[in-house]
């Protein structure tokens, strides 16, 4: 099974695709946390990019196209694997298209949530994770999450309808209960598996 999840910073994206992965035993591709890792690393990639990614920036299709080709090209994720936070573009949509040629894509699951509240739920992470003694993501501050919002409504929204033009969106109220969203989705991929 073949999977993208959609939606803005904060939507729960990350939390629903844990789930799902764990379902259906395939892997979990956030390419957020495959760029901190980079950055953490301090590799050459991690250096190029990180002053974009704490500022919110999107870094360049081409370099994170990159990134993804080499990860799906892994035997873990020859049966499927579900991205988290690619395709951001309808470039990067493209490409992942041509990449897959025949194999194609099952869904992409779209969380749609009110920004009001993205911009609490990623204040209330920021403060969990410190409170924890945790560390705080380079950009889960104010500006750059503003920035992000607005890159993600300029540049990352027209993939729904890019998706639905493809018949293959799938969208949900991310307001919703962890567990009764996970329900719905799981519910919709076994419709999927039935075909
Ligand atoms: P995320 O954890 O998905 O919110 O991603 C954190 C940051 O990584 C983003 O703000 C971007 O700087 C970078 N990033 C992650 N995925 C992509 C992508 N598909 N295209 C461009 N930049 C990305």
């Amino acid at each position: 099974m073949k999977l993208v999840f959609l939606g803005p910073p904060g939507a729960g994206k990350g939390t629903q695709a844990a789930v799902v992965s764990k379902e259906y035993r395939i892997p979990h591709l956030s390419t957020g946390d495959m760029l901190r890792s980079e950055v953490a690393a301090g590799s050459q990639l991690g250096a190029s990019i990180a002053d974009d990614m704490q500022s919110g920036k999107l870094i360049g299709d081409e370099t994170i196209s990159s990134v993804v080709a080499h990860r799906i090209a892994l035997p873990d994720a020859a049966a499927g694997f579900l991205l988290d936070g690619y395709p951001r573009t309808v470039g990067q949509a493209d490409f992942l298209e041509s990449l897959l040629g025949s194999a194609k894509l099952d869904l992409a699951i779209e969380l749609v949530v009110d920004p009001t509240i993205l911009i609490e739920r990623i204040q209330r992470r920021a403060a969990t994770a410190l409170a924890a003694g945790g560390a705080v993501r380079a950009d889960d501050n104010i500006e750059s999450l503003r920035k992000r919002l607005s890159i993600y409504q300029t540049q990352t929204a027209p993939l729904t309808e890019h998706y639905q033009r493809k018949g293959l969106l799938f969208r949900l109220n991310g307001d919703a209960p962890v567990s009764d969203l996970s329900h719905e989705i799981i519910r919709r991929l076994a419709l999927l598996r039935a075909w």
